[in-house]
């Protein structure tokens, strides 16, 4: 009995991009240390955004709450001139989709006018066994972006994580990155703040972009906060769950049902056993222009069941285009998958496209029923990446 229950309880959640925490539990860390942010709250109706920016008193800024990055450029950042103004943006923001996630959540924050826009931020570096102090003087684009048009804009110093972080060494970045004597200060400050967060929480992430330099007060103030927490670093950190418990209710649901799913930003769904395999068919869809709007592992041995959990929660993403189901037979049976594939399927109302590549044990038997329910199949992964890519472009237009 021991034993059976053992088998069945839900697979710890294995995360592999870390665990993003949204911009209002990130801001608190950063109040909680000093660091100079606009002043705001979180609002989950319109009323209460408009009330918020009535408060404020001043026009505002709101923020969808996302896990994603480039929220500004995909329009969940909107500037709002007076109450009423903010109302109707919260009111269009509050439950619209956005890069493929549903906005639950905004923020409504002071609107501060900058003169200058910088980047800040700490990563690990793990090839290296080092923390990466990384600066610019132009921020408020993304980082890859600004590595790629403008490489010689970044700063990037190596922080020995033992030794920790050094006044001069902050106080380096903000001369390189040419500040004023008093913006260095301010900057030298956030800097060692930004730090401190970063190894107390074991982060992976830790940025502030755009750090801005207001132009009504000429000091820095943090108009973006973004965390990515290191989930190995579980253990320790009780307030991680609490953190966790706030995050995006399809992962939850996920986790819940003992599957590793974590939601990307593109529109073509992944399904596969075992965390490897996963990771591969992104890279393969990605290779072949296609982007994936998730990460989720049913994990080995999956029966008809699992399938057909994983294929339901797979669907309730937004904005879906083509689903691609990989699996590499072994303990799981194919036509175990093929099964659970078809019941979710008939039991959706959501109809996108799937591909299906499967070997292993019991594939024809498999390739037979998915063949009954015209579903496609192929045998191999990068053919079935490139007619999956396809089938989303189809879609798209
Ligand atoms: P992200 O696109 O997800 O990184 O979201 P951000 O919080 O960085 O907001 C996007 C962009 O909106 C920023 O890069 C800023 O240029 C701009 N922005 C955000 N808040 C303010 C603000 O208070 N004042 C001004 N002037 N711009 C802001
Ligand atoms: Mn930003």
């Amino acid at each position: 009995m021991v034993i059976l229950f053992y088998i069945h309880r839900p697979r710890p959640r294995k995360r592999f991009f870390g665990m993003k925490i949204h911009e209002y539990q990130a801001r608190e860390l950063f109040r909680n240390e000093g660091i100079p942010l606009p002043s705001g709250s979180l609002c989950g109706t319109p009323e209460e955004a408009k009330r918020s920016a009535e408060e404020i008193g001043k026009p505002v800024v709101v923020k969808a709450q996302i896990l994603v990055a480039g929220r500004g450029k995909a329009g969940g950042v909107k500037m709002a001139q007076n109450p009423s103004e903010a109302y109707e943006i919260a009111k269009n923001l509050l439950g619209a989709v956005i890069k493929g996630i549903r906005v639950d959540s905004v923020l409504v924050v002071e609107a501060v006018k900058s003169q200058k826009e910088l980047y800040l931020g700490f990563t690990v570096d793990r090839a290296r066994r080092k923390i990466a102090l990384i600066a610019s003087s132009e921020g408020g684009i993304d980082l890859e972006e600004l590595a790629r048009t403008k490489p010689e804009k970044i700063f990037r110093r190596e922080i020995n994580p033992i030794i920790g972080l050094h006044h001069f060494e902050a106080r380096d970045a903000a001369f390189s990155i040419g500040l004023s004597e008093k913006n260095a200060n301010e900057f030298t400050s956030i800097c060692l703040k930004i730090y401190n967060i970063f190894k107390s929480i074991d982060a992976d992430l830790v940025e502030s972009n755009p750090l801005a330099i207001s132009s009504t007060t000429g000091s820095l103030v943090a108009l973006d906060a973004r965390i990515t927490l290191d989930d190995n670093a579980m253990f320790r950190h009780p307030e991680y769950k609490q953190m966790d418990e706030e995050l995006a209710p399809l992962e939850r649901e996920a986790q819940q049902q003992g599957l590793a799913f974590v939601q990307l930003d593109g529109d073509i769904g992944i399904i596969g056993n075992g965390a490897g395999l996963v990771m591969a068919t992104l890279d393969v869809v990605a290779y072949f222009g296609g982007k994936p709007a998730n990460f989720l592992d049913m994990g080995g041995g999956s029966r008809a069941d699992d399938v057909h959990k994983a294929v339901k929660i797979c669907l309730e993403q937004q904005n879906l285009k083509a689903v691609f189901v990989n699996i590499l037979g072994g303990i799981t049976k194919c036509d175990e998958v093929a099964i659970g594939l078809v019941r979710a399927l008939s039991e959706s109302k959501v109809k996108v496209p799937f591909t299906v590549r499967m070997v292993g044990t019991n594939e024809e038997q498999g390739r037979k029923i998915l063949a009954e329910y015209k579903i496609e199949y192929l045998d191999s992964m990068e053919t079935a990446a490139q007619s999956v890519v396809k089938l989303a472009h189809e879609a798209r237009s």
